[in-house]
């Protein structure tokens, strides 16, 4: 598969080689801009056409190597609204009954999944066994144990496995991982990463809230991406974990999961990182402590755009279609039958869940958590 070369792409965004992080994901993205890709595109099926399916919708549109081939859909309604407005065959719409004959749909690489968290094991499951690659969602599922089995079935059928973590191929993250990982300022010795939205306005019925459906509250919708970039900041992975629930404000809506949650991860090198998520209050941002410096985001976990600055003044890189830098970094891999990187792919869903399990558990029982 053609690429574009790495000076190309930096000269033509306008920028020094030297002022750039030069990131995979970013330079397929800003490849996009110049229209230099006439091979196979990867040929994706959305399934659950919900408020964040529009917007990986839209990535798709505005994405180099990929394009909307199909959707799976329970609303016969909406599938006849997409296939009008976004010219998708007959052939290629399936309901979450007849899903299972994709097997027989050779124009249809990959299945995007964006269902509430508790169905995306089941639909990776029947994805993985009608040969497709599959790229899901976060909270990649609701437990450890059911990313291990949903990255086993994949294993089993020859087909690749990707969360849809966003962040992973945006240029700021991409340099809040440098910086912690190169050790820029030294080691870093304390993170604070929280994320929450005042949730005043939602149904009482959205899924969100039930525990069935979404497996937590905003620890797993949100709090996900507080793990994540400790985590990608850190390079290490925690050892263990405190954590406690926070009061409930809005109880006519918080009846089966947590409104807000705060936690403490232990990281090998000595490390700490404190987080919140929460539905009670709105924050967003990530800070770094290093013992020459600090470097932060905010906004900073969001969907931005997002605000840097270090000890050594301000960092802004390009806003960008998150979704399309995302699908564009994974689908050269599908595209060439290359492994995804590890932190791309199920196996860092599953170190997610990993301690998302030990959150839980330590608010539970208001010990401190060893994780295994
Ligand atoms: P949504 O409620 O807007 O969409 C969910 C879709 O699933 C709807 O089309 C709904 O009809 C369908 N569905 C099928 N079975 C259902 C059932 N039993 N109950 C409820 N809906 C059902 O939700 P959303 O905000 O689009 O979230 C979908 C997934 O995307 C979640 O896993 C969420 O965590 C994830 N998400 C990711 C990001 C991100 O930035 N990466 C942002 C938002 C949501």
């Amino acid at each position: 598969m053609k690429k574009v070369s790495r000076r190309g792409f930096v000269e033509r965004l306008g920028l020094g080689l030297g002022a750039s992080l030069l990131v995979p994901a970013f330079e397929a993205y800003a490849a996009k801009k110049a229209p230099l890709y006439a091979g196979k595109k990867l040929r994706v099926a959305l399934c659950g056409l919900g408020r964040y399916a529009n917007l990986v919708r839209e990535g798709l549109a505005a994405s180099q190597y990929c394009q909307l081939a199909g959707i799976v859909t329970g609303t016969p309604a909406k599938a006849a609204q997409w296939r009008s407005a976004y010219g998708i065959p007959e052939k290629n719409v399936y309901s979450y009954q007849n899903f299972d004959t994709i097997l027989a749909n050779k124009s249809i690489d990959v299945v995007y999944i964006t269902l509430p968290n508790a169905l995306h094991k089941a639909f990776t499951l029947r994805a993985a066994k009608a040969g497709k690659h599959v790229i899901v969602e976060k909270p990649m599922a609701l437990t450890e144990q059911d990313c291990q089995q949903m990255i086993a079935a994949c294993q089993r059928a020859g087909v690749q496995l990707a969360v849809g973590y966003r962040l992973h191929y945006e240029p700021n993250h991409l340099e809040l991982k440098r910086l912690g990982q190169e050790k820029v300022f030294g080691p870093v010795r304390l993170i604070e990463a929280s994320l929450g939205y005042r949730l005043a306005d939602i149904s009482p019925e959205d899924w969100h809230l039930k525990k069935a459906l979404a497996g937590g509250g905003p620890l797993m919708n949100l709090g996900v991406y507080c793990v994540q970039s400790s985590r990608y900041v850190l390079g290490e992975e925690p050892v263990a974990v405190s954590a406690q629930f926070g009061p409930v404000t809005l109880p006519d809506l918080f009846k089966e999961v947590e409104e807000s949650i705060t936690w403490q991860l232990y990281f090998p090198s000595g490390a700490l990182c404190t987080s919140t998520a929460t539905a009670t209050c709105n924050i967003d941002r990530f800070f770094a402590s290093a013992d020459n410096g600090f470097f932060e985001l905010s906004p900073g976990l969001s969907y931005g755009p997002f605000k840097g600055r270090s000890s050594q003044g301000a960092f802004n890189f390009p806003v960008i279609n998150q979704q399309a830098a995302q699908v564009d970094g994974i689908a050269p891999f599908l595209l060439d039958n290359k492994p995804l990187p590890a932190h791309i792919s199920g196996e860092e869903g599953r170190k997610d869940l990993r301690v998302l399990d030990g959150i839980y558990q330590a608010a539970r029982s208001g010990e401190k958590i060893t994780l295994r």
